[in-house]
């Protein structure tokens, strides 16, 4: 699966599975953009990047400003001189019931940063895709799939619509010769309750319960996710447009998964 001389843009590429992915495709050749706002964490994912392959361009940005996105693609256009691959990572987690107050804010925001970032840049990286005959891989849910898990509807929302919206931008780009598919993860251990201020104990409970409720009995790694991701966007996956595809540990087959009450 080689990406030698492809350019690639990665968001949320400074932690979790988007650094993982961004380190994947430095290991296979390609010239990668990685996005995010820590800039110590970008840093490091750099080191990384730059340990197995070239050194990524690092663009700090916020994926909520239209300017910071706006940032991504000319900025990689003017280092690189192109683009072959968009993967739309960046995403939040959150906690939300239809009765709680400030529930609109809530929403706004990972709506804007899981959905509508997406969107924009998708829009900003499409003439240079087009150039190249490249594709998008955007990093859905399961949630976007079903409803596994209470009490945080606003995400489940966001990635349904990132999944709808995978396929209209699949169809409407097609005739281009651009491809653009999703990947959909179950449960991956990353920093994602942690950013949302989960007290540490409380997740380990989540890990711990989504293990074991798993059929597999385990959740992901980063790493397996970036896989998925490079073979989508490789030209083995030439022939695959408007597709989704799970990563889970059979946790979708699950009737209810639980009812997450995790005390910020
Ligand atoms: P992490 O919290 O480890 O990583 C999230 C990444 O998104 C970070 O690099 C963060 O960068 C970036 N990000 C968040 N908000 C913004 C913003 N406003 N502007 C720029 N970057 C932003 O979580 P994961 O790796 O788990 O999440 C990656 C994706 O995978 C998300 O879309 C998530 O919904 C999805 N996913 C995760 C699952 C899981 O169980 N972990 C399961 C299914 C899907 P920084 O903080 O530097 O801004």
């Amino acid at each position: 699966m080689s990406f030698k001389n492809k350019v690639v843009i990665v968001t949320g590429a400074s932690s979790g599975i988007g650094a993982a992915t961004a380190i994947a495709f430095s290991k296979e050749g390609a010239r990668v953009t990685i996005v995010g706002r820590n800039q110590e964490k970008l840093r490091y994912v750099s080191e990384q990047c730059s340990a197995v392959g070239s050194k990524p361009l690092v663009i700090t940005a916020d994926v909520t400003n239209d300017e910071d996105l706006k940032k991504i693609v000319h900025g990689t256009i003017k280092h690189f001189g192109k683009l072959d691959v968009l993967v739309n990572n960046a995403g939040i987690f959150s906690i939300d019931k239809i009765l709680s107050e400030n529930v609109v804010d809530s929403f706004d925001k990972v709506i804007a940063t899981n959905l509508r970032s997406a969107v924009y840049l998708t829009h900003l990286a499409a003439p240079h895709l087009i150039e190249t005959k490249g594709n998008i891989v955007n990093v859905s849910s399961i949630v976007g799939k079903r409803v596994t898990i209470e009490n945080c509807f606003a995400y489940h929302t966001s990635k349904a619509g990132l999944d709808h919206f995978t396929k209209c931008v699949a169809l409407e780009l097609a005739p281009k010769g651009v491809r653009v598919n999703s990947v959909n993860p179950g449960f991956v251990r990353t920093d994602i309750m942690q950013v949302l201020g989960v007290k540490k104990e409380a997740q380990e409970d989540f890990w711990d319960s989504m293990t074991k409720t798993s059929p597999l009995g385990k959740v992901a790694d980063s790493e397996e996710i970036a896989d998925l991701i490079l073979f989508i966007a490789s030209d083995k996956g030439r022939s695959i447009t408007g597709s989704s595809f799970v990563s889970d540990n059979g946790a979708i087959l699950v009737p209810h998964l639980g009812n997450i009450e995790l005390q910020a």
